[in-house]
């Protein structure tokens, strides 16, 4: 049964030193009772009480990490069934299939996709996150083509696909000090696979047939003290799949039933010969709960779309995305070039920005912290008004940086022209483009008055 918070606070110390980050020992509860923090992140409680709050403040699906260090996949931690009850924790982690049966330059060109296909979108690296790397001859062909990733990317998070303990030993041996994930404890091989991933410390995941040979499996391997466990219920159909995910997601969160609450891994990669056929079936079971989709290639053309949808998915629709308030210069400006205002909705400065930069005219683009709130919006807020944007442009220094004083605002705020020119006596209020799209041109008439 989960801890309230003021359960939690009576195991604090009640220092309200705020070394957690946090004010007061009682927000710092309610915050690890949320899910929202973890009570480790108290510097003063100690093993006993971590353990008893920990368990019990125990989200419903498990978090497991695959790999380590910075780039290491983490998977699971759910607390909810969609998303705006609270948010997604931690994103579909996206991979690709080599099995021992490929070809050097199969082989050799997924690792290259794997490693050249990574975007940025609004400040966030979009790539993938896992190579999979599966077992279909012998132990010396699956321990190569290991080290075949472990060479060439080095970043990736490996999944060891292997019917046999011994050939799963021996790739273990090469790369379990890069925690990779154990594919997989099947009813026939489970206290061979459970052994191995005890031994090396890494996390396993559990194939059923079914569902119900998952459950039971699963219940197996918990029995044998393994909590780091990713559940395949065996499906390999597009409606199978997605019927299990959403059993198990329901089965962990709505009943707390927990067989079923870890991760889950599918395979849209066995579920299609065509390429835009597996991505569509992806782009299914990204919004319906796979922790994990393995595909058979990676295509920045369908991937792309993959990962844009994911990042949708996994956006906290609690916290908007935000940039830090700044000046920012663009293009090498000087004391002659224009200065911009905007708010920093990151969506809102890495379009406007990419205008600018688009334009080449060198300028100075001042981003008012409007706590990730849009233009129009953070005004109807009372974050952007015309006394705030005054007392940023006062503090933030670019009156050092231009020897003119003309001011460009968003054409959404025409309406605070007079008062801004009220606030800033000495600065000439002009009023930019209402669209982005439009800033170039502006840009290329504008002159200091
Ligand atoms: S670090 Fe611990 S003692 Fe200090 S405020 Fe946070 S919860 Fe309280």
């Amino acid at each position: 049964m989960a801890l309230t918070g003021i359960q939690i606070l009576k195991m604090l110390p009640k220092k309200n030193c705020g070394e957690c980050k946090i004010p007061t020992c009682l927000a710092f509860a309610m915050k690890v009772a949320a899910g929202q923090m973890e009570i480790g992140e108290c510097p003063y409680v100690d093993d006993e009480v971590k353990a008893t709050i920990g368990e019990a403040s125990a989200p419903p699906i498990r978090t497991v990490k695959i790999g380590t260090g910075d780039d290491a996949f983490v998977v699971g931690g759910e607390t909810c069934l969609a998303r705006h009850e609270k948010r997604f924790e931690h994103q579909t982690g996206i991979g690709v299939l080599l099995t021992t049966e490929m070809d050097e330059a199969a082989v050799g060109s997924r690792l290259d996709n794997y490693n050249k296909l990574s975007y940025e979108r609004v400040g966030v690296i979009m790539k993938p996150d896992l190579v999979a790397v599966k077992d279909l001859t012998d132990a010396a062909a699956f321990t190569s083509l290991i080290k075949t990733v472990i060479d060439k990317a080095p970043g990736a998070n490996i999944i060891l696909m292997s019917e046999s303990a011994a050939n799963m030993k021996a790739a273990l041996e090469i790369c379990s000090d890069r925690q990779p994930l154990i594919y997989a404890a099947t009813a026939d091989n489970y206290n061979d696979m459970a052994a191995l991933a005890k031994d090396f410390k890494c996390p396993l995941t559990v194939k059923g047939v079914n569902l119900d040979d998952a459950v039971h499996i699963s219940e197996e391997l918990s029995k044998a003290g393994l909590k780091d466990l990713i559940i395949d219920s065996g499906a390999r159909t597009l409606r199978a799949a997605f019927e299990d995910n959403i059993v198990c997601r329901r089965a962990a969160i709505n009943k707390k039933y927990k067989p079923l609450g870890f991760p889950t891994i599918a395979f849209p990669c066995e579920m299609s010969d065509d390429l835009m056929m597996e991505a569509m079936i992806s782009s299914v079971l990204v919004a319906k709960y796979a922790g994990m989709i393995i595909l058979s290639d990676l295509q920045g053309d369908t991937l792309f779309p993959l990962f844009l949808e994911r990042m949708n998915l996994f956006t906290d629709p609690q916290r908007p995305m935000v940039v830090e308030e700044d000046i920012y210069p663009l293009n090498g400006p000087d004391e002659n070039s224009p200065v911009i205002i905007t708010c920093n909705f990151s969506l809102t400065y890495f379009i406007v920005s990419g205008e600018i930069e688009g334009s080449k005219v060198p300028s100075w683009l001042l981003i008012k912290d409007t706590e990730g709130l849009s233009v129009l919006t953070a005004w109807a807020a009372g974050k952007f008004g015309a006394d705030l944007i005054a007392q940023f442009m006062k503090k933030s220094g670019i009156e050092d940086k231009v020897k003119h004083r003309e001011l460009l605002i968003p054409g959404y705020l025409a309406n605070i022209k007079g008062e801004l020119e009220e606030e800033l006596p000495e600065w000439t209020i002009t009023i930019g483009p209402r669209e982005a799209g439009h800033i170039p041109a502006f840009l290329k008439e504008w002159k200091p008055s």
